[in-house]
């Protein structure tokens, strides 16, 4: 067992943008606490900031890309699923124009994350498009 690690971040949840404390042992989230030092939440936080991290170490999350093929579900490479989108995008781009795209982000997904999609969005798609369960 090695010691924990104590890592500042800012919860993705909603709009709010507590700041909170992870507990990380082993590569492995232990426990969340509030930031006392964060100026929206002081140390407080929500239930959903403090105990609503299980899934990241959900043996039930995905570990390869899935494209549908006559119907069903079948695992492919990051490269075929990269390509199949880009090429999917670029029809859609040049029949109906930047616009006929939208992305939705993801609350479970890092700040960080969020930030690159956005930039993805607007960037290379070329539309502002883009919303997310976050937005409170
Ligand atoms: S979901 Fe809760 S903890 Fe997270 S930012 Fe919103 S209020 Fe704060």
């Amino acid at each position: 067992m090695g010691e924990p690690n104590f890592i500042k971040t800012v919860c993705g949840y909603c709009g709010t943008g507590c700041g909170l404390i992870l507990e990380v042992e082993n590569n492995r989230i232990m426990k969340i606490r509030g930031d006392k030092e964060a100026p929206v939440n002081k140390g407080q936080t929500c239930v959903k900031g403090a105990f609503a991290y299980e899934y990241v170490h959900s043996e039930k999350r995905l570990h390869t890309p899935l494209i549908r093929k006559a119907g069903q579900l079948v695992e492919t490479s990051w490269e075929e699923a990269y390509q199949f989108v880009a090429d999917k995008l670029g029809i859609i781009k040049k029949t109906w124009g930047a616009n006929a795209i939208s992305m939705f982000a993801c609350a479970r997904t890092t700040n960080e994350s969020n930030y690159v999609t956005q930039k993805f969005m607007r960037g290379a798609i070329g539309s502002n498009n883009i919303d997310g369960c976050n937005r409170t």
